[in-house]
């Protein structure tokens, strides 16, 4: 499949050195750009659903921007309608009216789709799994998006990553916990593979939506919960109700978002089309981890020293005790089934390359320049 790509680099020519072909797009031969650039672009209109509220922080903003990027690269060609979760269907629906075509586009998170597939959450985030970096470098070089592509087909979408909320912070809790002890029972909103780890170790995970987490962080109904990092948790007013905010995250270490566009849609794009979506896409991705690492220092700061929020280290017990039920959780799903299987050793595989590579660069690098920096 890398091969492919290489090949595919290479047929491009003139425009072999652009993201959209190095991120593996499946852009055909380069001689339909010529006839793409000579003819003009058709005038389309777009729908575009999302898994997010309107105006979302970071990420309904992100989906905004995505449809805007589209419209403007295309000169106005392309006019993409965003329609926030509610709007014209649920978000957990944005799936479905994509793949039958009552949507052209969907802007949200991979791993919402698990219902559809138990891979589908490696497109996101899986706990202890790949930072942005990684997730980027193994779908556009490792074989990544070619196994996204196959499992997306398989529901008629075109799949692209579109943003990345990089590092994900613990989560907000009540009272502090020094040990797994101390998690039994405790209510903590966490949905996903993260969730079912946290269940795994005796703690009783729930999945709330985005919008009822606040009222229910208020209420007592849940002791601790994970949203994002500390921007868009500032945003929600967290530390409102639970002033202990834990690091690292184990449970998102690169929260991915992506966009998938109905398949039967894109089979009958022009290569110039096709360039201009898969660029949006790659722009919004650029955009918004650079926008989570700025937002998220600013917000840091404010937490801490105007709202008193104490920030405390995960323990290691419990980082411990989830690392062994995770690496139990994600066989299972690996064994579910073939396209899982293949989805997982290919993940395995260069999270081994890339992690090895981490540990003598960032992960050495990070430790020893605050002696120059004062960090
Ligand atoms: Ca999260």
């Amino acid at each position: 499949m890398v091969e492919m790509n290489r090949r595919r680099l290479l047929a491009g020519g003139a425009i072999a050195g652009t993201a959209g072909l190095a991120a593996g797009c499946d852009c055909g031969p380069a001689t339909d750009l010529s006839a793409g650039a000579a003819g003009g672009l058709a005038e389309r209109e777009l729908k575009m659903v999302t898994t997010w509220p309107k105006d979302f922080p970071g990420l309904g903003t992100m989906a905004e921007r995505t449809a805007q990027f589209i419209t403007e690269m295309s000169g106005g060609a392309m006019r993409v309608k965003v329609f926030a979760a509610g709007e014209l269907v649920s978000a957990f629906e944005s799936f479905d009216a994509v793949a039958t075509g009552a949507a052209d586009i969907y802007h949200g998170a991979e791993y919402y789709w698990v219902g559809k597939s138990k891979a589908y959450p490696f497109f996101t985030a899986v706990p202890f799994g790949m930072t942005a970096t990684e997730i980027m470098a193994w779908t556009a070089f490792g074989g990544g998006q070619e196994l996204w592509d196959e499992l997306a087909a398989g529901f008629n979408i075109k799949p692209f990553i579109a943003g990345n909320t990089g590092h994900q912070m613990g989560g907000w809790f009540k009272r502090p916990f020094d040990s797994v002890e101390d998690l039994r029972g405790r209510k903590i909103r966490m949905p996903g593979i993260g969730g079912e780890v946290l269940r795994r170790i005796g703690a009783s995970a729930v999945a709330l939506s985005g919008g009822e987490i606040y009222q229910a962080l208020q209420s007592g109904a849940i002791d601790g919960t994970e949203w994002v990092g500390p921007w868009n948790d500032l945003a929600f007013g967290f530390y409102r109700e639970a002033k202990y905010y834990y690091w690292p995250g184990f449970h998102e270490p690169g929260a991915q978002l992506g966009v998938g566009v109905n398949l039967d849609l894109w089979n009958g794009l022009t290569l110039q089309e096709k360039s201009i979506i898969d660029g949006a896409c790659q722009r919004a991705n650029h955009l918004s981890i650079a926008e989570y690492g700025h937002f998220n220092g600013i917000a840091l700061e404010q937490l801490v020293n105007d709202h008193d929020v104490q920030l405390r280290q995960m323990p290691e017990d419990v980082m411990a005790a989830l690392a062994r039920e995770t690496k139990i959780v994600l066989e299972e799903i690996g064994a579910s089934d073939d396209i899982s299987r293949r989805i997982f050793e290919s993940y395995k595989e260069a999270i081994r390359r890339s992690g090895e590579w981490s540990r003598i660069s960032d992960e050495a690098y990070m430790a020893t320049r605050r002696r120059v920096f004062d960090l």
